[in-house]
């Protein structure tokens, strides 16, 4: 099947999720809303599952809103809070489902540096400056694209501090395989995960929404969720997506471990292979399981066209622009020129990834890098 290095954008499903997910669908098929017994039987399968995850989180059973995936996270506590034209802010490498939304609200970017770090001190100034304006700040805990750690409970501290009443959201999506969620959850207001990025299903979300934090609807209908997300739960997969995040958490140290391996693996042996590649954000604290590099005289297009015919699955960026011909901005905000960073690809791995399959991986990019510009290995 090729090697599949593309798990920042998705991850196959664990088969504790897949069997949770089988065994809810056909023996808890009620709708948790109802007044019967099978309605009864499910409720007390979703209030389980709102309880563990709350368990694994460090939060309040009734501070976990369960919702379809990270976009609409992000959504629901952006412009759930939003009030007025311009009081949304964020980072300016955040995804577009965090992007869009401040966007969409009059809301400001909050530069980076070339390592992809926000300034700590810059960001202080910020707050101070917009004092009393904001209703909501988000900074992601780790990059999509170039894998870059942000100290959350530094920049939550400030948010508190600073901005006169802000409230503090972080997308988590890209945490929470590697990270300790429960500290980042402790520090901020809201946090938005996504089940398919930690081999739960598609289409699965948590909101953790902290108590006395105050959000509207974005979507109008029924009571479910608090009255904050309507809609009928889906409870297999939320169940799945529940198991599968215990399964990450739990297992995320040597996940860790295991990832830094890979990554230097790789990132060692195709920079021996190709000295002029180089690796976006590399001094910057990172996630071991993205890797970012540029490729002078390519474009990431020509690179994924071939790496697929050859078996390698990777990505330009984040899968929901790629495809896209214009270069990526969280690279464009790195402060690369335009042309180098079409050129950016983004390989993100798994502990499914051998060592063996690695080499091979490096092997196969440098080859195809080759074939493109002209080279020999
Ligand atoms: N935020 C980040 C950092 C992501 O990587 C993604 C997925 O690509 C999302 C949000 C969107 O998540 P979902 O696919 O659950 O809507």
């Amino acid at each position: 099947m090729g090697i599949y290095l593309d798990n920042a954008s998705t991850t196959p499903m664990s088969a504790a999720a897949l069997n949770e997910y089988q065994m809810l669908a056909s023996d808890f098929y009620g709708n948790p809303q109802g007044n019967h017994t099978v309605s009864r039987l499910a409720l007390r399968k979703l209030d389980e599952y709102r309880q563990r995850a709350s368990q694994v989180l460090g939060c309040a059973v009734s501070e976990v809103y369960f919702t379809s995936g990270a976009t609409e996270s992000n959504n629901l506590a952006l412009l759930g809070s939003h009030r007025k034209l311009g009081d949304l802010a964020c980072s300016s490498i955040e995804h577009k489902a965090v992007l869009s939304p401040v966007e969409y609200g009059g809301g400001e970017k909050v530069p980076v540096s070339g390592d992809g770090m926000i300034d700590q001190d810059l960001f202080r100034d910020y707050l101070k400056e917009k004092r009393g304006n904001l209703a909501a700040v988000s900074i992601m805990a780790v990059n999509n694209e170039i894998g870059v750690i942000n100290p959350i409970p530094i920049f939550a501290g400030m948010v508190h501090k600073h901005s006169g009443g802000a409230i503090f959201h972080c997308d988590g999506v890209q945490a929470s395989q590697i990270l300790n969620l429960a500290p980042i959850v402790a520090s901020v207001d809201c946090l938005s995960l996504s089940g398919h990025k930690f081999n739960g299903p598609k289409g699965t979300g948590i909101l953790v929404v902290k108590e006395g934090t105050a959000l509207r609807p974005i979507v109008r209908g029924g009571s479910q969720e608090r009255d904050i997300r309507p809609g009928t739960h889906d409870l297999p997969s939320i169940g799945a997506m529940v198991v599968a995040l215990e399964e990450a958490q739990s297992q995320r140290s040597t996940t860790h471990e295991y990832l830094i391996k890979i990554r230097d693996l790789f990132e060692e042996r195709l920079t021996a292979l190709l000295p002029n590649v180089s690796v976006n954000a590399l001094n910057g604290d990172r996630s071991p399981a993205i890797s970012n590099l540029l490729f002078p005289g390519t474009t990431n297009e020509e690179m994924l066209y071939l790496l697929d015919g050859a078996g390698v699955y990777a990505s330009g960026g984040a899968a929901c622009a790629s495809g896209a011909l214009d270069p990526s901005h969280v690279i464009m905000a790195l402060g690369v020129d335009k042309l180098l960073a079409k050129s950016a690809l983004r390989f993100s791995f798994s502990t499914s990834n051998t060592a063996e399959e690695i080499i091979e991986a490096s092997e196969i990019v440098a080859k195809v890098y080759l074939q493109l510009t002209g080279g020999q290995l």
